[in-house]
């Protein structure tokens, strides 16, 4: 850590070994005083801003000057792009001329705002995708795609390609998401920072404190998810799981949520769950970064039964926590889980509701899953790696625009 407690990669020494962390720092080496800048929608809510908020800082520890910029935009703005995000989920969309108005309009407006003359510019999921249009490049523009993109609503696909189709890389989670386009497309899978507080150690009695504060008692095995306030995230589906596996073996659901500031479908979410809140069902909405460290720590499962998932960083969460995860067999939660060897895939409530029973009748399989859980988050999924990925994409442009700008 730096003086004020910033993780450095050397950080990573005791994670990943000392080579590795040689190898980053030598390929952040032909980049350093580079001007790298990321343009997404929030600076709070959802995995992305957790990506950006640590990667940044990392990058920039390494020398890279990298900045971070959120787009403003009306609840207009936002109802549209939450309903484009549902459609390239797969959700339906009446793609009409009004919202693509609100669309372009308050993109131009940003682009208006920000001047985003960097060296390579990194635009994160659709909502700032029409930046590109507006300015004359002077280096690599990025898309980075966060979104499950395994059947995108054709219509507004065939809309977003025309910007998609001017930058000079997509960056998508899986192999799976791979589309027809004219820019080449390469594969990252995200991954989590260690030293967050989210997913730092924490000791027994911090957990009990953390808890505790909530009120949330541990009499019984807590089954835990936590998730935006989504329907892709099928909250309903949990409590359903949970109804069937209580029946058969004693314990309690906590689920836990925030809601991202460009999704306006949250809060309504959110309320159409607090019914069936009960002494043993307990729904949270509230941001705290150690609460969510301290259920994916004391949980005897972690459910993240998606219906769609681009990737799912709380399913990497709670297995480096050694805590064993019942995930949606979507997306790129299938990426994540090696099904009945770190964890389980299913695809139904009443799958979901079997593996739960299943695992809290069976304390030595939790164990051992769990250990090969934090294992295969070590080897694949934390930050470092991804770090690297975006160290070479950078170092291949950087060849590329020398040689142009030599020839
Ligand atoms: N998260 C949180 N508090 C909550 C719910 C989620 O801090 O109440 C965090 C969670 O730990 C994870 C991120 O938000 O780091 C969600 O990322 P994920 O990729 O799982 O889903 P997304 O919200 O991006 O669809």
């Amino acid at each position: 850590m730096d003086h004020f407690g910033l993780v450095r990669i050397d950080d990573y020494e005791p994670l990943i070994g000392a080579e590795l962390v040689a190898r980053i720092k030598r390929k952040a080496l032909p980049l350093q005083d580079h001007r790298v800048v990321n343009v997404n929608s929030t600076y709070y809510g959802g995995g992305v801003s957790m990506l950006l908020s640590s990667l940044t800082i990392l990058m920039n520890s390494l020398g890279i000057e990298t900045g971070w910029r959120t787009i403003h935009g009306s609840p207009d703005f936002f109802t549209v792009t939450k309903k484009m995000h549902n459609a390239l989920q797969g959700g339906d969309i009446n793609w009409s001329e009004r919202k693509r108005e609100v669309f372009e309009h308050v993109v131009y407006e940003n682009s208006i705002l920000n001047h985003l003359t960097h060296d390579i510019v990194i635009i994160h999921d659709p909502q700032p995708l029409p930046l590109v249009t507006h300015y004359r490049k002077g280096g690599p523009w990025i898309w980075r795609c966060h979104i499950d993109l395994g059947a995108p609503n054709p219509e507004l696909w065939s809309y977003l390609t025309q910007f998609i189709n001017q930058y000079d890389a997509a960056i998508l989670s899986s192999r799976d998401y791979t589309q027809q386009l004219e820019t080449p497309q390469v594969y990252f899978m995200p991954a989590i920072d260690p030293f967050s507080i989210v997913n730092k150690e924490m000791r027994d009695d911090e957990i009990d404190e953390r808890l505790a504060h909530h009120s949330i008692p541990t009499d019984l095995p807590l089954v835990v998810q936590v998730s935006r306030f989504d329907r892709w995230k099928d909250p309903q589906g949990v409590i359903d799981a949970f109804n069937l596996a209580r029946e058969a073996v004693p314990c309690r659901l906590v689920l836990l949520g925030n809601v991202a500031t460009d999704d306006p479908e949250g809060p309504a979410v959110y309320e159409s769950l607090l019914g069936q809140q009960a002494d043993d069902i307990i729904i949270i909405s509230h941001q705290d970064g150690a609460l969510v460290n301290a259920l994916q720590r004391r949980a005897a499962v972690v459910l993240q039964k998606s219906l769609r998932e681009g990737f799912g960083l709380t399913v990497s969460e709670a297995m480096w926590k050694g805590t064993p995860v019942i995930g949606g067999d979507v997306g790129g939660i299938k990426l994540q889980i090696e099904d009945g060897v770190n964890s389980f895939l299913v695809s139904s409530v009443e799958q979901a509701a079997e593996r739960i029973v299943e695992l809290l009748k069976d304390p030595g399989m939790c164990r051992e899953m769990g250990l090969k859980a934090r294992e295969t988050v070590r080897q694949n999924f934390l930050l470092s790696r991804y770090l690297e990925q975006y160290l070479d994409l950078f170092n291949s442009f950087e060849t590329v625009y020398r040689l142009r700008n030599c020839s």
